[in-house]
C-alpha cells in the first residue's frame, strides 16, 4: 500500500535529527531513512560548541545568532526527552606556546566577549602548563550519542532503517516516490553519501578525516573542555574524547598508527595523572571549500532538497539551517545567503 508524506529524509545524523525534530514539532508528515552501516560524523563527534576559533581566537561565523538558537534548541529537545543532552563546559585554554599565550591575552583586550583569565593553579595537580591557560566560557557539550538515540525514539513511527540509492528513486511533478512512499520533497541529509548523488555532487565537499581516542583518566573534572594542541572533552563517567586530526588528504580511513603516537606523545607531555585508551576511532567531516552549510532546493528539480555540509561545527550550524529550510519550504522565509545553495545554481544546472 502507498503512503503519502510531505517529506522523505535521508539520513539521521545531527541534521536529519534537527530535520525530523521540527517537522515532528509542527506537525507536519514525513519519513526518515538511515542506514547504520553507511558512514555518521555525527557518531563519533565529541560535541562541543566552541564559539571561537583558530590561532588568532577570533569568533566563529554567525555565532552570536548560532549560539543562542542552538542552547535553546537543545535544551527544549531535552526537555522533550527527558534526558541531559546539553552541558555548559567552559573549555580551559592551556597555551601550549608562548605565542598562543601571547594571541589569548591580546584578544582578552580586544573584542572579546566569549575569553575570561583563569586561574593556572587550579590545574596544576593535573597538567603541565607552564605558559598559563585562560577560560573560554559560553562552550557547551552535546551528548551526540543521547541525540541520536533518543532523536530516533522520539520519531520511530517515521523512522526506517535501510540503505537508500538514489537510483531507486523517481521524480514526477507532484514529488518523489521511493518504494511504496510518495513525498512532496525529499531533503539529503546524508552527510558524505551526497558526494555519490547524481542531482547535488557538482557541489564543492572535501572530506576531512579526523581521529580521536577515549581515554580513562580518573579524577579529571567532567566539569570542563581542556584544550591545548589537543582537546580532551568529557565523555561519558572517567571517560574523555581525546583528538583530533584534520587531514584533507588521506588514502583510507581506518585508525592510524601515527595518530595514537601523536596522541600518547600529547598527553604524556601535558598529563600529570596517569590515564589509559580504551577505543580509537574515525570520522570524516562533511566539510567543504567555502566552510558554509549547503542549505536550500535544487535550482531544477524543487522537489529536491538539501540540508548538508555542517563541515566542524555540525552541533551548532545544524539546528538552526534545519529550521531554516523548513521555514523556507513551509513559509517562504529567507535562507541565509552564504548557506543558501542558490550560490550554486550554474553548476547545479549545467
Ligand atoms: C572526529 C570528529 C570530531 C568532530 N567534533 C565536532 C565537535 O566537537 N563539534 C561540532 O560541532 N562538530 C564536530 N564534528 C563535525 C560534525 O560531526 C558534523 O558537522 C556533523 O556530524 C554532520 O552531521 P550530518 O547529519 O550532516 O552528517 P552525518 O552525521 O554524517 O549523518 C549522515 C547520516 O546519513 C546516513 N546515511 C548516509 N548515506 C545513507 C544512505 N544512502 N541511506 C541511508 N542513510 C544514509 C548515515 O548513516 C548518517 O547517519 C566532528 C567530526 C568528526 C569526524
Amino acid at each position: 500500500m502507498q503512503e503519502k508524506v510531505k517529506y522523505l529524509i535521508i539520513g539521521q545524523g545531527l541534521t536529519g535529527t534537527w530535520l525530523s525534530y521540527f517537522l515532528h514539532k509542527q506537525g507536519i508528515s514525513f519519513k526518515i531513512i538511515n542506514d547504520p552501516q553507511t558512514v555518521s560524523a555525527t557518531s563519533v563527534a565529541s560535541g562541543v560548541i566552541n564559539p571561537v576559533t583558530g590561532r588568532r581566537i577570533v569568533q566563529t561565523w554567525m555565532i552570536d545568532i548560532l549560539l543562542p538558537f542552538a542552547i535553546d534548541a537543545y535544551k527544549e529537545f531535552q526537555e522533550n526527552i527527558s534526558v541531559a543532552i546539553i552541558k555548559k563546559a567552559p573549555i580551559l585554554s592551556i597555551h601550549p606556546s608562548l605565542q598562543m599565550k601571547v594571541s589569548f591575552d591580546y584578544r582578552l583586550t580586544h573584542d572579546n566577549v566569549y575569553l575570561k583569565e583563569n586561574d593556572t593553579s587550579s590545574l596544576e595537580q593535573y597538567f603541565n602548563a607552564p605558559f598559563g591557560s585562560g577560560e573560554i566560557d559560553q562552550c557547551f557539550w552535546i551528548d551526540l550519542i543521547q541525540f541520536l538515540k533518543t532523536g530516533q525514539q522520539k520519531i520511530s513511527n517515521h523512522f526506517i532503517e535501510a540503505y537508500f540509492d538514489v537510483s531507486d528513486m523517481t521524480l514526477n511533478e507532484q514529488g518523489v516516490q521511493w518504494k511504496n512512499i510518495i513525498a512532496e520533497k525529499i531533503i539529503f541529509c546524508d552527510g558524505l553519501n551526497t558526494m555519490n548523488n547524481p542531482y547535488f555532487k557538482a557541489l564543492p565537499f572535501v572530506p576531512n578525516k579526523g581521529e580521536a581516542l577515549i581515554v580513562k583518566i580518573k579524577g579529571l573534572a567532567p566539569t570542563n573542555i581542556y584544550k591545548t594542541n589537543i582537546t580532551i572533552v568529557p565523555w561519558q563517567d572517567d571517560l574523555f574524547w581525546v583528538g583530533s586530526s584534520y587531514e584533507w588528504s588521506y588514502s583510507d580511513t581506518l585508525p592510524s598508527k601515527s595518530f595514537k603516537e601523536k596522541m600518547v606523545a600529547a598527553l604524556d607531555a601535558v598529563l600529570k595523572i596517569p590515564y589509559e585508551i580504551v577505543d580509537h576511532f574515525v570520522g570524516i567531516r562533511p566539510a567543504n571549500t567555502e566552510r558554509r552549510p549547503f542549505v536550500g532546493l535544487h535550482p531544477q528539480y524543487p522537489q529536491l532538497g538539501i540540508c548538508n555540509g555542517m563541515g566542524t561545527k555540525g552541533c551548532s550550524l545544524a539546528p538552526y539551517f534545519a529550521k531554516q529550510l523548513i521555514d523556507h519550504i513551509e513559509h517562504g522565509k529567507h535562507i541565509e545567503a552564504e548557506a543558501d545553495i542558490k550560490r550554486f545554481t550554474s553548476i547545479l544546472s549545467a
